[in-house]
């Protein structure tokens, strides 16, 4: 305990000396670094960030090729298209973990530099965050238990009861079918539909195609509807009116041209 106190104050101690240092000179870091430390015009995470030359990306791990853990490390397509960014910027990327639905409030509120996490551009999000570029299509699919007939169609879903992911599109695409008389639970984890599904406690689950994928491998007795559902594109959001937007952009213009981001996404997802 006495050690721990002595940690915290030796840690308080820097935190003290460093924010001196930025107001006068900036604390560390390169040029680039120290330029937008001190930049007072914008207040960005981005910027605070960039003293440290660490740029957060805030993600929900459990979304199969896109983000997911390999033993403790998080990997897939996002991953490494968010570490490709980071080279070309000059940052050290660090992955945040946390449910979907909490992704845009981090990248609001500053806790995160910038959110991927297979997110779908759409008009209401734009509201609250900027993106990126888009980098690639997605679309959402619907997953019954092989052998059950009751959802046979996006149309059977207005009398189902339905899993999905809080707070994604998913989720706001089977809103539309409460009205109707459908019934939606709402999970954290699309594992936890998936889940639901297999149990029989929901009829189906409407989540994005390559996660359904990757469920559907690892769940025995679960099939994809061939019917797709919405199509839709991913980006990275940022906070509203960061200069990072324009520089994630750069970047990955460069890796489009180059076909990184091409060979990236065909490492983890092997046409049938
Ligand atoms: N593409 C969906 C969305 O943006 C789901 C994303 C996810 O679950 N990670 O809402």
């Amino acid at each position: 305990m006495k050690n721990m106190k002595k940690i915290l104050a030796a840690v308080l101690a820097i935190a003290v000396l460093c924010t001196t240092a930025i107001a006068f000179a900036g604390c560390g870091g390169s040029d680039t670094d120290k330029s937008s430390a001190t930049d007072s015009t914008t207040e960005s995470k981005a910027d605070d960030t960039a003293a440290n030359g660490e740029l957060h990306m805030a993600t929900n791990a459990f979304f199969e090729p896109y983000e997911y853990y390999e033993g403790d490390k998080i990997v897939g397509i996002d991953a490494e298209i968010a570490d490709a960014i980071c080279q070309k910027l000059g940052y050290k990327l660090v992955i945040d973990d946390m449910d979907f639905d909490s992704i845009i409030t981090a990248v609001q509120s500053g806790k995160a530099d910038f959110g991927m996490a297979g997110m779908t551009v759409t008009e209401e999000r734009k509201q609250a965050i900027d993106f990126t570029d888009t980098y690639t299509n997605a679309i959402q699919v619907i997953i019954v238990k092989e052998g059950e007939d009751k959802v046979k169609g996006a149309d059977d879903l207005k009398t189902a009861t339905i899993g999905v992911q809080m707070g994604t599109t998913g989720d706001i695409y089977v809103s539309d079918f409460e009205a109707d008389g459908a019934k939606i639970e709402r999970f954290n984890k699309g594992a936890d539909a998936v889940l639901a599904l297999s149990q029989g406690k929901v009829d189906a689950v409407v989540i994005d195609n390559q996660p359904a994928k990757a469920f559907v491998a690892q769940n025995e007795g679960l099939a994809i509807l061939e019917e797709p559902f919405e199509n839709e594109e991913y980006a990275i959001c940022v906070a509203k009116g960061s200069d990072l937007t324009e520089k994630i952009n750069g970047a990955l213009k460069e890796l489009k041209e180059d076909g990184t981001i091409d060979s990236i996404i065909k490492k983890y997802i092997k046409e049938d």
